[in-house]
């Protein structure tokens, strides 16, 4: 993870062709580069070589179960605001099988975990992290890696991994980082932060130093002090982005709020919308929810266990002997929304939601944590249904 360099942060200006040496140097350094790119009409983080693989011109419209990528001719390579995909896809995978067993005759054996981290030979570099995913690796970091229990898997990928956060300067509908003090600018959490300048005839990125490894990295490269005037243009793009956020939420007693709220009538309101279909936790990038799975084969000399994502949404995930105790959508909506916002910090010390906007953008019945939040603030604060 990274080390805040002593030395105070440095501003480095590179163009195109600077930010192309950049990742080529992360390349050189045994790094497996991660960033985005277009696959199949939307942003989706992948394996990528350099500048080119970026998605030029790609800009995204994100509303309420609404997402819609346009191509634009403009050059910009972080034009979109943010992917259906977190980076906890590749930190906390999907699916990892725990062990297996085999049965030869009278003798079974049983074979390491699939992401052994001496079969993964290089450390990620994620490139084109967002501030708010930022803070929601920041997040997973206590619930993965906290002073008592780590988890081997996401440790491992984790240690090692160069972030290269961008600066949004183009919020989304949907987006409310803001209200959650998560973005638009990265205070911290990266090895570098870039924030992509585009006027008139110019195109550079403004990059922050924030770690010694990336001051490291930044050697060798083309680039050159950043100006002034160019300090101040990346500037006003991330105050614009501030005060140009989509949605917001008031977060001002919300905590207690929620926790007093257990039979408030809007849990019967979102309930009556709600699939329980889990999407809004699949794409969150703090959820953290996993189970496990048992598989063999017809031959019954073979078997897998499997971790798999879990949501709050399902049935099964608060089953204890005899039953779910969660066993109604309003229960487990009002759950998950509880959670993030109120007992999060109870657990964490700080809210489990960083404004991120995807679970609006990706609800299939077009629900919207802020405006369910909303609608709880906004009731009667006498409201008789409330229990104190
Ligand atoms: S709860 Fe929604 S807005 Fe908050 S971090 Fe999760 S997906 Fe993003
Ligand atoms: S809130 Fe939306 S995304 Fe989440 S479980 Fe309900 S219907 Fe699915």
């Amino acid at each position: 993870m990274p080390k805040t360099t002593a030395r105070a942060r440095a501003y480095k200006t590179l163009d195109l062709h600077g930010l192309d040496a950049l990742l080529h140097a992360l390349v050189e350094q045994n790094y497996r580069l991660i960033g985005p790119c277009v696959r199949e009409g939307v942003i989706v983080y992948d394996d990528i070589a350099g500048v080119d693989d970026l998605p030029a011109g790609a800009f995204d419209e994100q509303d309420t179960a609404t997402y819609r990528l346009i191509k634009t001719d403009k050059p910009s390579l972080f034009g979109y605001t943010i992917s259906p995909q977190s980076w906890k896809r590749y930190l906390f995978p999907p699916e990892v099988k725990l062990w297996q067993a085999d049965r030869t005759g009278s003798s079974i054996t049983i074979g390491t975990n699939s992401d052994d981290p001496g079969e993964r030979t290089k450390p990620f570099a994620f490139i084109g992290v967002r501030p708010c995913e930022v803070r929601a690796i920041a997040i997973q970091d206590r619930v993965f890696i906290n002073q008592t229990y780590a988890d081997p898997v996401y440790k491992s990928r984790r240690e090692d991994a160069f972030i290269l956060a961008v600066n949004c300067t183009r919020p989304g509908k949907t987006c409310f980082c803001a209200s959650m003090d998560a973005g638009p600018q990265v205070t911290d959490g990266c090895d570098l932060a870039l924030t992509e300048v585009l006027d008139e005839d110019r195109h550079y990125f403004v990059v922050e130093v924030h770690s010694d490894r990336g001051a490291a990295i930044m050697e060798g490269i083309p680039q050159r002090n950043t100006s002034a005037e160019e300090q101040k243009n990346a500037s006003g793009l991330l105050h614009a982005a501030a005060q140009n956020m989509g949605r917001a939420v008031k977060t001002k007693g919300l905590r207690d709020l929620l926790n007093h709220s257990h039979d408030h009538p809007q849990w019967d309101s979102v309930a009556s919308r709600c699939l329980s279909c889990a999407n809004c936790t699949m794409v969150c990038p703090t959820c953290f929810c996993s189970t496990v799975e048992d598989v063999t084969d017809l031959s019954g000399d073979h078997a897998e266990r499997w971790r798999k994502w879990d949501s709050c949404f399902m049935l099964d995930s608060s089953y204890i002997f005899g039953g779910s105790v969660r066993a109604t959508s309003k229960s487990r909506y009002r759950q998950w929304l509880t959670h993030k916002m109120a007992t999060w910090n109870d657990q964490f010390d700080s809210m489990g939601c960083v404004g991120c906007g995807r679970c609006i953008a990706w609800c299939p019945a077009g629900i919207d944590i802020t405006a369910e939040i909303r609608a709880i603030q906004e009731s009667e604060p006498a409201d008789a249904t409330r229990k104190k």
